[in-house]
Formats: structure tokens, sequence, C-alpha cells
């Protein structure tokens, strides 16, 4: 793995993005910002819990913007504001308690109104994300054959217009739901300046795809010391977003947050029937603990003790009987409807 790319700190709320930070994990809320604040402030309550960092919102309209004023207050991470062309917008949303916007100051139009946003956000300390996305680029670009120089050459004209306003409180993102697009656009972009760089590999489609196109388009693009922030953009729940961003960090060495989950795949050996039922509850809870630790969930008496012994807490089916193995030793054996809530508590203590 290449030396980690030196960038300058962007602060986006609590969380700093580049100068060597740890890589934060961001979503975006799929939904409209409707009138019921609650239930959104409770999800992203939850996805705080999960790992969540940053969360992003498209704001369509004034009143969008307003609610997500009052969520900025009540939100447990930083939120963003993702505004397309209409500069008034972004000016109205700046009013607001949000921690950053999402605009390409190239799509705004004449240069008054690109320098209003700058000086606002300047005057605000926030900081702007420009993203280029390789399926709306300008016009003048979209004859290039290439789309990866394409994408360069787009943020290229951004950088001219930030150098002339002298504006620099900014995140870049260059983005294609082509996987080589992405990669090779964000290794030539990374040679150009230190702004940091938010990755991902946008519109990479559903679950199972989506999550292989963007643990191979990360991992290539960490090996070359890029990234200080990632989205994984799945046609799938925010929560499996972040699900999948950690997992990929963990993996890449670049957290140790989270816990490491290993489970046997089953087979016709198995003599525990509720094993993936089991896996899918304990799953779920292991994505809102903070811990550095592996948990092994196991299905049958031939592999299930090795691998649930190696693990820090492990647990293997057999029958209805369950083992739960506590670093390499039989803790303790229970039946199964009470296996859940002592593991879990074994979790917790770990
Ligand atoms: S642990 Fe047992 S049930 Fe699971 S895959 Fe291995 S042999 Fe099959």
């Amino acid at each position: 793995m290449k030396e980690r790319r030196k960038s300058r700190p962007v602060k986006v709320g609590s969380v700093i993005v580049g100068g060597g930070f740890p890589v934060s994990v961001q979503t975006m809320l799929k939904d409209p910002l409707l009138k019921d604040l609650t239930s959104i402030k409770n999800r992203l309550d939850h996805l705080y819990k999960m790992g969540c960092e940053i969360g992003r919102f498209s704001v369509l309209d004034a009143e969008a913007a307003e609610r997500l004023n009052k969520l900025s207050q009540i939100s447990p991470i930083p939120l963003v504001a993702d505004i397309q062309y209409d500069y008034k917008l972004a000016l109205k949303c700046m009013e607001a308690d949000i921690a950053k916007i999402r605009i390409n100051p190239g799509n705004i139009g004449q240069e008054w109104k690109v320098k209003e946003v700058l000086n606002m956000a300047a005057g605000k300390g926030l900081p702007i994300r420009i993203g280029i996305n390789g399926g709306s680029l300008p016009t003048s670009l979209r004859k290039e054959k290439d789309k990866a120089v394409a994408m360069v050459k787009a943020a290229e004209m951004e950088l001219e217009i930030l150098a002339k306003q002298n504006f620099h409180n900014v995140i870049f993102s260059l983005k294609s739901s082509n996987v080589d697009e992405t990669i090779r656009a964000n290794i030539e972009f990374g040679k150009l300046c230190d702004f940091p760089l938010h990755l991902g590999i946008t519109e990479a489609g559903a679950l199972i795809p989506g999550v292989v196109k963007s643990s191979i388009g990360f991992h290539k693009m960490f090996s070359e010391g890029l990234g200080d922030t990632i989205r994984v953009s799945l046609a799938d729940t925010p929560e499996n977003e972040v699900i999948t961003g950690k997992e990929i960090l963990r993996v890449a060495g670049l957290t140790k947050r989270g816990i490491n989950l290993v489970s046997c795949p089953r087979c016709g050996r198995t003599t525990f029937d509720r094993n993936f039922e089991f896996l899918k509850k304990i799953s779920d809870y292991c994505e809102t603990v903070d811990k550095d630790a592996t948990v092994a969930v196991m299905g049958c008496a031939v592999n299930g003790p090795g691998e649930a012994k190696t693990a820090d807490l492990g647990i293997s089916g057999v029958g209805n009987e369950i083992i739960i193995y506590k670093d390499g030793k039989i803790l303790k054996r229970s039946s199964l409807d009470i296996a859940f809530d002592q593991f879990k508590s074994e979790i917790d203590a770990l």
C-alpha cells in the first residue's frame, strides 16, 4: 500500500476530513426531507450508533432547506445539503446550521452568483464538496472519449474557479459507475492538488453488485494512498451503505472500529437449524458495537468449535445445544432460547 496522500484538513462539523485524520464513513439519506423530523432523527441516531459519521440530504426547495436546518440542530452527526445548480438554495441552506454543502460552482452560472455562494461559505467557515460525476459532465467535455480524462478536466475547471475566488475550504469527489474510470480519475486528480478526496463508485447498483464494485474500487484507491472520506452508493438502505463502508475500511486496515464477524456458510453437516437466523440477530447487534474484536458464529461440531475457539468470542450450535467460547475456552453451554441474550451480554462484556 502506498503512503497516504497528504491532504489538507477540512472540518465538516465535528468530523475532520483529510489532514491524515481517519477515513470517515458517510451515507446519503434516500427519502425527501418530510415533515416528520422525529422519525428522520431516530434513523440518524441509529446510523450514528452503527458508525456513520456524516449524513447527506438532497435539498430541493426552501422548505426542505428549513427542515434540514431544524434537523441539523438535533442530529447526532454533521449534515450536508446536496444542491444542484440553484445558487439561491445554496445561500438559503448556508443560513442554516449545516456542516457542508455539495454544489459545483461550475454549474451555478454567472460569476457573480458563484462569488456570492463562495463568499457566504467563506464567511461561515463552511466547506463545499465539489462532486464530479461521470454521468453529468459539462457539455464541452461530453465528446471526450475517455471519461476518466473528462472527469479530471471537469475537476480542473472547478479548480480554476476556486483559485480565482481564492476559496480553499473544499473536498473533491470524482465518481463514475465504472470502477476503472473512477480509479484512474482519482489517481490523476490526486496529483493536482491537496484537497481531501471523498471516494465512491457512484450508482454502483443493487446490494451485491454494488458491494463488489465498491470493494474493488476502494481497495485499489486505498492502495494508491487515496481517500479521506467514503460513501458506498448502493441501491439499498443507508444502513447497508454504512455497514459496507465500515467493513471495507476494516478489511483494508484503515480502522479497527467494529466487530469482525466470522461465520460459517453452513453445509449439510450442520445440526444447528437456526444458524442463519441466529447469525442475523448477532450481526445486527454487532453493527452497533464499537469494539475491536472477532466474534464467530459456527454451525456444527466439525469446524465450528475450532473457528469459534480462535475468536475473542465464539458460538457453535450443535443440535439444540449452544456452546459459547471465550478466549479459546468453553465458557458455557446453553439452550437456543436463551443463547442470544447470553451471547449478547458476553459481547457487551468484551
Ligand atoms: S462449520 Fe460445520 S456446518 Fe459450518 S460450513 Fe463448516 S462443516 Fe459445515
